[in-house]
């Protein structure tokens, strides 16, 4: 279980964590029987969690079906910038782990209304789970999704109140990330492209056996779309042997200290393995894929090498 809450997403990490805060708080000032009382409860909770931790280590039992959509319960709703929301889905009981292999995404569905012949309007789109092998049992999987003005499932997921449900299955192997496979990997994100990298930053930062070193360049349009930049920037304080963050920005505010500008040759050269030397990973918008890697092939994987990779081998 990760300890040093510096190094997580805002408002949200362990659940736990920010249990064992709320309930030792008011211990303190209370003082007396009081804090004995809670020092309890505290560590009540600790040998409990500790016990699911190893239930779920020793058996895990995966809540997705790759088969069929399942509906899973939000419990919370968080901001994560003026776009941006966190949603907080609850594993179903019995279930240890979302059960998605680093790194991986799922699909969500609904139906929006009737199409024109009278079928229901089913609209499908992937989203990339956050759930950091660091926490252990949390109980809970996280969506970070950012909402496009007219975009429907955007718009839907954006809608959801506590209680609500939404249909996912999955997983959908994107990449099988091994332990110590590369001794440095690249990774280059565009806006929400963030999400797959966050699912390996968090994979290799939570094994302690695994020492791969990771670059990651981040491009947004302004300073305040780059999401959960202060807990990239306690990771790379946290781990500055192996892990390393830069910002670039189109529209850099006054003073503005990291690079400017889209992801270019230069940064790629510096951040990235030489050719041969380890592996880069790119996820972002189409037009960001086309300079850097080239357009995906038709099925959606990379397809033929093209861009800025292509050019420096
Ligand atoms: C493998 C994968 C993983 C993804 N993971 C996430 C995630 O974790 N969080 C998240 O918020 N999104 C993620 N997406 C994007 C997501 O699937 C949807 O495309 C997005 O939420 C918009 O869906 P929509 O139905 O609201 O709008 P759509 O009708 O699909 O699109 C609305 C408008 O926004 C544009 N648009 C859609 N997506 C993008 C984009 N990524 N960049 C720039 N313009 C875009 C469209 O061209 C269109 O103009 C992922 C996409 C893929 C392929």
């Amino acid at each position: 279980m990760a300890t040093d809450a510096s190094a997580k997403p805002p408002s949200s990490g362990n659940g736990f964590n920010n249990f064992l805060k709320f309930v030792a708080l008011p211990g303190g000032v209370a003082g007396g029987a009081y804090y004995f009382y809670n020092q309890n409860q505290l560590e009540t909770q600790a040998r409990i969690k500790a016990r699911l931790d190893k239930k779920a280590a020793e058996n895990p039992v995966a809540a997705l079906d790759g088969k069929t959509f399942l509906p899973f319960v939000l419990k919370e709703v968080v901001d994560v910038n003026h776009n941006t929301k966190r949603f907080r889905f609850a594993l179903p009981e019995g279930t240890t782990e979302l059960g998605l292999p680093t790194a991986s995404c799922v699909v969500t569905k609904y139906v929006n209304g009737v199409k024109e012949n009278g079928k229901p309007n089913v609209v499908i789109r992937p989203y990339t789970p956050v759930e950091d092998p660091a926490d252990g049992y949390t109980g809970y999987f996280d969506l970070i999704v950012k909402q496009y003005p007219n975009g429907p499932m955007s718009t839907h997921i954006h809608s959801l109140k506590p209680g609500d449900t939404l249909d996912v299955k999955g997983p959908i192997k994107k990449y099988e990330y091994k332990a110590n496979e590369f001794n440095h990997i690249g990774l280059l994100a565009g806006g929400t492209g963030i999400t797959p990298m966050m699912q390996l930053i968090q994979r290799i930062l939570s094994n302690p056996a695994d020492k791969t070193k990771m670059t990651l360049v981040f491009a947004n349009i302004a300073e305040e779309d780059i999401l959960l930049k202060d807990y990239f920037d306690a990771l790379a304080k946290k781990h500055p042997e192996q892990f390393e963050v830069r910002y670039f920005v189109e529209k850099p505010p006054i003073g503005w200290r990291g690079g400017v500008g889209y992801i270019g040759e230069g940064v790629i050269k510096e951040a990235c393995p030489a050719p041969g030397k380890g592996k880069v990973f790119i996820c972002g918008p189409n037009q960001m894929l086309a300079s850097i890697s080239g357009t995906k092939a038709p099925d959606y994987s990379q397809g033929e090498i093209g861009g800025i990779l292509k050019k420096l081998g």
